[in-house]
């Protein structure tokens, strides 16, 4: 059976949304064809398209299997470039203050810079015999028929030849242009509503920056230490081995308490931390440049699923249809699992049908929205309605936390849920539960601040 069903693709964005979108759509269309404004082919470091890749970014376990079916030995590949990987429960989390007991979950975390990540997937992409690469193209808008009912593809503009636009046909185009996406404003152009939008502001910002890794400054046989910003602790920070050499510290905070990125003013902010740890490893280290802020004023998610009216031959991805809260740590996988929704589509046979993407994208969102959502209404500066749910589930997560640092199999529990691995009600299943009540009946005070404690406070 031929499992073609178009002679084009055209992806918008050439990032991770839109080199899994690539991926999978290589495997239907006769061409594919990625544009996106920056040169991405052969970069291994941050660009201008993308300038939050600097920051740390976990790829949660779901992710990693997805990425290593799509992209058979893309872990071993990693390995052979010096990026480290290690069992997800034994980075050394720290869960309101406290930390988490080790644990052996059999899931790994693989812990390449996100644009190095990004160059190893881009790579096994490029070299798909019917895809292409147009770099360096500002995508100026979408090209519909007469009665605006079907795509027919994009209108694109050269740096090479600003005000010339040139518009490539396409049998399917897939916005991939992430949280930036225009496909509102192109919509409306065509008449049609714009999606509406759940939006929660958390006024996050992260402030990272790299240091020479020298022995020792983790502990032995540590890969990452992360305290993880609670309400009782709202500054939180990633920071770990990134590769041969290099220590990455990615500072967190959260409505408007942002780390700043002078050399002081960054260290400060460390040392505020719940825990003394990262503070202490980084004040003698040496920087190998300086830090960079990025602002994440509020979490966006638009329900095209609710759209009555949506032309043909047009789908998103990735960021594009949501863009989460970073510190859950989302963003990649949830675009890798919404790229498998794509292919189910395209191995149905015909065209994708946009309302049966758009069905499963919510569907694959739904879970990991819930669970960010939920995590940031715990903080009472955080504005939504806070139903009996969202009440109940922080009062639970604030016992499992705690229990987490008593219990390994309830880390194990904890980091297969945050790792979109298992649906949060496996959280709630007896045997769970019944561990987590063991150690908190009452929701557990949160850990102390070792600069609480004036003997430690140097
Ligand atoms: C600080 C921070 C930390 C994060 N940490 C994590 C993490 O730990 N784990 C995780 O899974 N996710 C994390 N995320 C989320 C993750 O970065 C996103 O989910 C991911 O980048 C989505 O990819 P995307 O391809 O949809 O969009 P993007 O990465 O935003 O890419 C969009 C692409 O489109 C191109 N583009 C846009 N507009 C145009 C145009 N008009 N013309 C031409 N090209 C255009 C850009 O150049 C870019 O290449 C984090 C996000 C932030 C902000």
């Amino acid at each position: 059976m031929d499992s073609r069903v178009g002679k084009r693709a055209v992806v918008l964005g050439g990032s991770m949304g839109g080199i899994l979108a690539a991926r999978v759509l290589s495997e239907s269309y006769d061409e594919v064809l990625i544009i996106d404004r920056d040169v991405v082919l052969g970069v291994t470091g941050t660009r201008r398209g993308a300038p939050h890749a600097v920051h740390a970014h976990a790829l949660h376990a779901r992710g990693h299997l997805i990425l290593e079916e799509l992209f058979p030995g893309l872990t071993d590949g990693l390995t052979e470039a010096g990026i480290p990987s290690c069992d997800l429960g034994e980075m050394r989390w720290y869960l309101n203050g406290r930390p988490a007991r080790i644990a052996r979950t059999g899931l790994l975390s693989v812990m390449a810079p996100r644009p190095m990540l990004e160059a190893h997937i881009r790579a096994r992409v490029a070299a798909l015999p019917n895809v292409t690469f147009l770099e360096r193209h500002d995508i100026a808008g979408i090209v519909a028929d007469a009665a605006g009912g079907r795509i027919l593809g994009a209108r694109v503009v050269s740096h090479d030849a600003p005000g010339q636009e040139r518009v490539y046909d396409a049998d399917l185009v897939v916005d991939a242009t992430g949280r930036g996406s225009r496909t509102p404003a192109w919509l409306a152009e065509l008449g049609y509503p714009r999606p509406e939008e759940d939006r929660v502001k958390i006024g996050m910002a992260y402030t990272t920056r790299h240091y020479k890794m020298e022995p020792g400054m983790l502990g032995e046989g540590v890969y990452s230490i992360n305290p993880v910003a609670s309400p009782a602790h709202p500054r939180g920070a990633f920071f770990g081995t990134i590769g041969p050499g290099v220590i990455n510290l990615s500072l967190t905070g959260i409505l408007g308490d942002h780390p700043p990125t002078d050399d002081e003013g960054f260290l400060e902010f460390a040392r505020t931390l719940p825990i003394p740890d990262v503070y202490r490893a980084v004040r003698e280290a040496q920087p190998l440049n300086d830090a960079v802020s990025f602002r994440f004023p509020v979490s966006v998610r638009r329900r095209y699923e609710r759209l009555r009216r949506f032309p043909e031959r047009y789908l998103l991805i990735g960021d594009a249809l949501c863009s989460f809260n970073p510190v859950y740590g989302q963003g990649m996988t949830v675009a890798a699992m919404e790229a498998i929704a794509l292919r189910d589509e395209l191995r149905r046979g015909g065209t994708p049908d946009a309302a049966t993407y758009f069905a499963a994208a919510a569907r694959i969102i739904d879970t990991p929205w819930e669970v960010s959502v939920t995590g940031d209404l715990d903080f009472p500066g955080v504005e939504g309605p806070r139903p009996m749910k969202v009440r109940i589930g922080n009062a639970y997560m604030a016992r499992l936390q705690y229990a987490a640092t008593k219990d390994a199999k309830v880390t194990e529990g904890f980091m297969r849920v945050a790792g979109l691995l298992d649906p949060p009600s496996a959280l709630m299943r007896p045997a769970m539960v019944a561990r987590v009540l063991r150690h908190a009946i009452r929701r557990p005070r949160p850990g102390e601040s070792w600069l609480a404690a004036p003997a430690h406070a140097s």
